[in-house]
C-alpha cells in the first residue's frame, strides 16, 4: 500500500494546527457567570470581551470643588471652612466663575487629605 502525497501533507498540517490549547474559563466580569472556551489568558466571555459592554474602570474621584452661585460683580475674598479639616481658608470669588475648591490649600491634594483622614480616624 502506498501513501499518496496529499495524505502525507495533510497529516503534517494536522499536527501543526491542533497545538492551540483552549480551556473552559469563567468570565471575570463582576456578576457574570458565563463560561467560554478560550486561551488561558482570556478574562471575559464573548459578550464581555467587547470593551463597549464593560463599564470603564474609572477611579472614583472625590469632588474637590463646590458650586457657589454668588451675586458678586467684582472679585471678592470669602472665607470658607475646609471640608476636610475644618480650618478656615480664603478663596477669591470672581464674577462669572462658580466653581471653587472646597478644601483649604493644604488639603487640595488627595494625598494630604488621605493622610489627614488617617491620622484623625476619618475615612
Ligand atoms: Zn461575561
Ligand atoms: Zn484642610
Amino acid at each position: 500500500m502506498r501513501k499518496s502525497h496529499s495524505e502525507k501533507t495533510s497529516t503534517y498540517f494536522h499536527v501543526k494546527t491542533t497545538k492551540k490549547k483552549t480551556k473552559l474559563m469563567t468570565c471575570t466580569y463582576e456578576g457574570c457567570t458565563n463560561t467560554f472556551e478560550s486561551y488561558p489568558h482570556a478574562r471575559f466571555c464573548e459578550f464581555h470581551k467587547d470593551p463597549s459592554t464593560r463599564p470603564v474602570d474609572k477611579k472614583k474621584e472625590e469632588v474637590t470643588t463646590f458650586t457657589f452661585k454668588h451675586p458678586f460683580l467684582e472679585p471678592m475674598i470669602i472665607e470658607k471652612s475646609c471640608i476636610c479639616c475644618g480650618k478656615p481658608y480664603r478663596i477669591t470669588v470672581y464674577p462669572g466663575t462658580y466653581e471653587y475648591p472646597k478644601f483649604c490649600e493644604e488639603h487640595r491634594s488627595e494625598f494630604k487629605r488621605n493622610s489627614w483622614r488617617e491620622t484623625h480616624g476619618k475615612k
